[in-house]
């Protein structure tokens, strides 16, 4: 199999992070290759860079972006993680850095992630370390047919308004969006992701699928696009460049809120494969303010994490799975 081949299969296999387990006839599919302590956390989804993903890394980006969105609306002055589970959105006018620290590896790890409260989800992390565990719903969720989508799919309501303007948008570009997989519960991840370990292995799995907990997905906000009436998107060598759809997502989705999670040629900075289909919905203030800064979005939202205190214990790493 040559190099092609072999990303070919590859970016089908990233699908499975984007394929809802009843898209990929999860029925029956049962854990070969155990070993994930699926503790009370679970996984999560996918990773993927792009080719025209400008990752040059510029700490103080403050992007003139307007703050007009609701993800700016909450500036909570100190964030404590120890006393405040919903620290809202630390956003502004110059989004504020803080946390200091550099980016960490892609370790497997069952951390909870610091900004897991219901209001602060533009900033809520979710990475092969950190997680929401199993208990997190967001608690908005609504159909994506009220944003002209699938009826049959969700999403939380505080995109519905920049997703329906969107699909507006790339439909009138004659570029129309189709919706694969959106809002998966932590349940629903826990088959996705051991479906991809059963047919490509562990290893393989890791980068394509995110284990429960770890999915932005499970946030709500995370959306694998598709062209209306179209095939899956994994299905393409590269959904950004053979399809309309993909490539107009390309160009114009952070006008509209949503960023490309996993670019090309990134997996070093977001753990996971390239994934043209799959966007994160961060508002649209703070989507400028990412592709201002040329940083991959979990660069961006490590960067804007609370650092905790001198004083204060700080994130517990639990030992990840052994794979
Ligand atoms: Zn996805």
């Amino acid at each position: 199999m040559d190099l092609r081949s072999v990303a070919k299969v590859v970016g089908i296999v990233a699908l499975c992070v984007a394929a809802s387990a009843s898209a990929v006839g999860l029925a029956g599919a049962q854990p070969a290759t155990p070993t994930i302590s699926a503790g009370p956390l679970a996984a999560a989804p996918t990773a993927s860079p792009s080719p025209s993903a400008d990752h040059s890394p510029s700490p103080n980006a403050t992007a003139g972006a307007s703050p007009t969105d609701a993800a700016a609306a909450v500036a909570p002055a100190t964030p404590d993680p120890a006393s405040s589970p919903d620290w809202g959105v630390v956003a502004g006018p110059d989004w504020v850095v803080t946390n200091p620290e550099p980016l960490p590896p892609c370790a497997l790890g069952e951390v909870a992630t610091p900004l897991s409260g219901q209001s602060a989800w533009a900033l809520t992390l979710v990475d092969t370390t950190y997680t929401v565990g199993s208990g997190y719903v967001p608690d908005d969720l609504v159909s994506a047919g009220a944003a002209g989508l699938s009826n049959y799919q969700y999403v939380r309501s505080v995109m519905i308004g920049d997703l329906r303007n969107m699909v507006g948008a790339a439909s009138a570009a004659g570029a129309p969006l189709g919706i694969a997989s959106s809002y998966r519960s932590y349940d629903t991840q826990v088959w996705t992701f051991w479906y991809w370990v059963n047919m490509l292995g562990y290893d393989y799995a890791l980068k394509s699928s995110a284990r429960a907990g770890h999915s932005e997905h499970q946030l709500g906000l995370a959306i694998d696009f598709e062209s209306a009436g179209g095939p899956d998107p994994w299905t393409y060598y590269d959904f950004a460049r053979q399809t309309a759809a993909g490539a107009w997502l390309k160009a114009n989705a952070w006008q509209y809120g949503f960023i490309m999670s996993y670019p090309l040629g990134s997996v070093d900075k977001t753990c996971y494969g390239y994934e043209p289909w799959h966007y994160r919905y961060v508002g649209v203030a703070e989507a400028a303010a990412v592709r201002a800064s040329g940083l991959t979005l979990r660069e961006w939202l490590w960067m804007h994490q609370p650092y905790p205190e001198p004083d204060s214990p700080g994130p517990v790493f639990v030992p990840g799975p052994t794979p």
